[in-house]
């Protein structure tokens, strides 16, 4: 039978093709670091539904967590009548948030709507209109976040005109030729040249750019920022997004910095596979828009708050940030040993915190040319042998891995080996 085929007509006749797919794979379930499809094949999974499955695919707890609340009550509106779960949920992140003082918290349901409201909030918090943000940056998909993304293809063209007071300046990765001093540049340029620093908001970055292809943003960058942003007013929002809880070898990516956010928006694994997004930051700036500002109908959903809470647990029993450090030590030096060989196609720039791992795949070895279409090939091979992959980078030439951190040790190397056997040409 070939139901994946059969389902992909269907898919292909009845959902828009804007949706990009990257496996013509039919989930039909899902455990921990598994997935099967509809047609019964097992895969091994790297993907982790784009960094949301820190903690696995069906998590014991958190289904036993929502399961619970499932008997309880689904939906009341936090705005109509709240609910402990929320409550309990902002009091455990404003207790492990790196914010200086005393912080608070609202609950959103997707990314994009977290930055959206770091952005109302460093708006009415400032009273300016500013935004900086990278090329190069990820931040959505929504008219404020897609402009706010440093990246036109796919995520722009025919969807303007974009919302304005949004500026993009360079984010450093060596091999692009690009440092701290060049992104530092370009801020001082755009005071002078477009904005002046008293009509800045915020700054937002993301700790590892993640859609940008997995560059860690250096330390000093950070350390500059906030500086910058204490001498100005500014307000700096780290995008934690796809670098929270636990990915990055710390529970947040801003905690390599050595320096804190205003703000952090955060999502994805924060609820361990349901749709929860956050935006946690200084008690004083996130008091100020007025009581019914924020919100939203779904906006902290209890199913998805029970599910958060226990991945907070999830994540400190079984010692998941180790384990991120562990794995991602796993991952490079494997990578590292199957470089250098000659049948093993050119890649570059192995690289990240954590478990936040990726490289890139290019033309002659030693040197820093995309090869996007080799990268196809190899996502394609790895999928033959068994093993779910995904790419990211604004050349699309990084393979990216987020693997789930509780994943069994057999169930790593088997994804490694064919990774391994996909990278041979
Ligand atoms: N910020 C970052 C850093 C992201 O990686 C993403 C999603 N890839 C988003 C924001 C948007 O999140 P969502 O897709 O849930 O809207």
């Amino acid at each position: 039978t070939d139901l994946n085929a059969q389902l992909r007509a269907r898919h292909e006749a009845s959902v828009a093709r804007g949706v990009g797919i990257a496996h013509p794979v039919y989930a039909a379930r899902a455990e921990n670091a598994e997935l099967w499809d509809v047609e019964g094949r097992r895969y091994v999974d790297f993907a982790g539904g784009i960094a949301v499955l820190n903690t696995g695919h069906r998590h014991p707890r958190v289904i036993a967590a929502v399961q619970a609340q499932l008997e309880r009550f689904t939906h009341t509106c936090f705005q109509v009548t709240p609910y402990e779960p929320y409550i309990e949920l902002a009091e455990r992140l404003n207790a492990i948030a790196p914010i200086a003082g005393p912080a608070k918290t609202i609950f959103l349901t997707t990314g994009a709507e977290a930055l959206e409201n770091a952005i109302k909030i460093a708006r009415a918090a400032t009273g300016r209109p500013g935004i900086i943000t990278f090329a190069g940056g990820y931040h959505g998909r929504t008219l404020l976040t897609m402009a706010m993304t440093g990246k036109v293809l796919p995520y722009k063209r025919n969807f303007g005109p974009m919302p304005g007071e949004i500026y993009h300046v360079p984010f450093p990765f060596e091999p692009f030729g690009v440092d701290v001093d060049d992104s530092l540049r370009a801020i001082d340029m755009l005071f002078r040249a477009d904005i002046e620093p008293s009509r800045v908001a915020a700054i937002v970055i993301e700790p590892v750019q993640g859609e940008g292809g997995f560059i860690p943003a250096p330390p000093e960058l950070f350390q500059a920022l906030r500086s910058l942003c204490d001498q100005h007013g500014i307000l700096l929002i780290a995008d934690e997004v796809q670098t929270g809880f636990g990915r990055t070898g710390k529970m947040f990516g801003v905690e390599h910095m050595g320096v804190k956010p205003d703000l952090m928006t955060v999502a994805k694994s924060l609820a361990g596979g349901f749709p929860l997004s956050g935006v946690i930051g200084r008690a004083a700036i996130m008091d100020a828009p007025e009581p019914g500002g924020l919100g939203g109908t779904y906006a902290g959903n209890p199913l998805a708050c029970a599910a958060a809470l226990a991945v907070l647990d999830v994540i400190q029993d079984e010692g998941l940030i180790d384990r991120a450090n562990l794995i991602g030590a796993a991952m490079t030096a494997h990578l590292k040993s199957i470089a250098g060989r000659n049948d093993v196609v050119p890649i570059s720039a192995i690289r990240g915190p954590g478990a936040m791992i990726a490289f890139d795949i290019v033309q002659e070895r030693g040197g820093h040319t995309p090869d996007a279409d080799q990268t196809k090939r190899v996502i394609a091979k790895a999928r033959e042998a068994g093993l779910i992959l995904l790419s990211c980078g604004v050349n699309a030439n990084t393979i990216r891995l987020l693997v789930p951190l509780t994943v069994r040790d057999d169930v790593l190397q088997e994804g490694l080996a064919a990774l391994q056997s996909a990278l041979i040409n």
